[in-house]
């Protein structure tokens, strides 16, 4: 198996190549270069006995018939963020293809389809999932912008409505890097996603008073940076203290922002998330709480706006479990996890059951030129796949 999965490490490789963008790669929905990866993509699945087609929201399609009454999709996304790694979404189409190439004539067998998506990652017009709605029929009202890109990509946008899956699809397989360090923290291949987890995003206000930095004993402040600053810290300690919950304060801004003022405002961001929406809504609660604890003995004033409150998505019960029989046959450990990241699956699973398996990220990094994957765990997630598909 090992040299099937050098050829999808290989074939990866070749595809980043095809960029908007000399020397890195870039590649936006439906950008000239995603023409090339189509076409080098979809002569391998051709070799591999698939018919091959592009829909309407330019999504790459190969489809091999099957006698058994299963019909399994494998995708993922072959668009990339600016200056990308070689692997985030294209192993997972690329995959796709190299387990059709593996199960060769064995029959019977279900009827799999690789699909992959023309765009995940939002970046050309801000709007992420294109690939994965288009499928799913809830690509509602595509703005202008989107349909003159189709255009100019040479597909017919009134056709949008024939990309939606077959009716008869039955489940829904994604292989994605993990795009952080856990796996590799545990020494493990590969991980079962359980749920996608849920995002809370809000935007903290702190109101105190901006003062001469000079004239204002330490006593007599309302220095809004500093009750931010306990707040921050109480942020991280509260989340390290809940399994799976992460907490960030990423942005901040301070007003008047001089080295001889005393900070009277203070704009904080705070992104929680959690595969359990219960916990998520409980830990935005008490976070809540603890700015105005920390703010009131301090005479600031906080208020807050929820800007995202996107629930969790959980994948299949028994596609889960299959999965995980399939990867403890081929001999490797079972682990299940949440993924802190938004994925095609998330789309996808409240209309056909979905499941995903993750693979190591050396180093934890993605979306960056040194985005990489461990040849042995393409090799153990080909296995696993293969199980699935054969016994699934
Ligand atoms: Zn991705």
């Amino acid at each position: 198996m090992i040299a099937l999965a050098n050829k999808v490490i290989q074939c990866c490789r070749d595809l980043a190549g095809f960029s908007e963008e000399q020397g890195r790669t870039t590649r936006t929905f439906l950008s000239p270069p995603m023409h090339d990866v189509h076409r080098h993509l979809g002569a391998w699945m051709r070799d591999a006995g698939m018919q091959v087609s592009i829909d309407a929201a330019g999504n790459l399609r190969g489809l091999r018939t099957g006698a058994l009454p299963q019909h399994i999709v494998i995708a993922s996304h072959l668009d990339t963020v600016p200056n990308a790694g070689a692997f985030d979404g294209i192993l997972g189409v690329v995959m796709g293809v190299a387990l059709i190439e593996a199960l060769g004539k064995i029959d019977p067998r279900p009827t799999i389809e690789v699909v992959g998506f023309s765009e995940e990652e939002g970046v050309r017009f801000g709007i992420p999932f294109i690939g994965s709605r288009a499928v799913t029929g809830t690509l509602h009202d595509p703005d202008p912008a989107i349909l003159d890109a189709i255009r100019a990509f040479g597909l017919n946008p009134a056709e949008l409505p024939l990309a939606k899956f077959s009716p008869t699809a039955t489940a829904y397989l994604e292989f994605h890097i993990e795009q952080g360090p856990v796996l590799e923290s545990l020494n493990l291949p590969l991980g079962i996603v359980d749920a996608i987890a849920g995002q809370s995003r809000l935007n903290f206000t702190f109101t105190g008073k901006a003062n001469h930095a000079g004239t204002t004993p330490m006593q007599l402040r309302k220095d809004a940076l500093t009750a931010a600053a306990e707040w921050i810290l109480e942020v991280e300690k509260f989340a390290s203290q809940q399994p799976r919950l992460v907490a960030t304060t990423g942005s901040v801004a301070v007003e008047p922002n001089a080295t001889n003022v005393i900070p009277g405002l203070a704009r904080v961001s705070l992104d929680v998330r959690h595969a359990c929406d219960e916990i998520r809504h409980a830990a935005v609660t008490g976070l809540i709480a603890a700015a105005e604890q920390i703010s009131k003995p301090r005479g600031i004033v906080v208020t807050h706006e929820q800007r995202l409150d996107q629930s969790a998505v959980a994948m299949d019960a028994t596609l889960r479990s299959k999965l995980a029989h399939a990867v403890e046959t081929a001999g490797y450990p079972v682990h299940h996890m949440p993924s802190g990241a938004g994925h095609d699956a998330m789309i996808v699973a409240p209309h056909i059951p979905s499941a995903m398996l993750f693979l190591r990220s050396p180093g934890g990094i993605s979306h960056h030129p040194d985005e990489s994957v461990i040849p042995s765990d393409v090799a153990a997630a080909l296995e696993a796949g293969l199980e699935f598909l054969r016994h699934g």
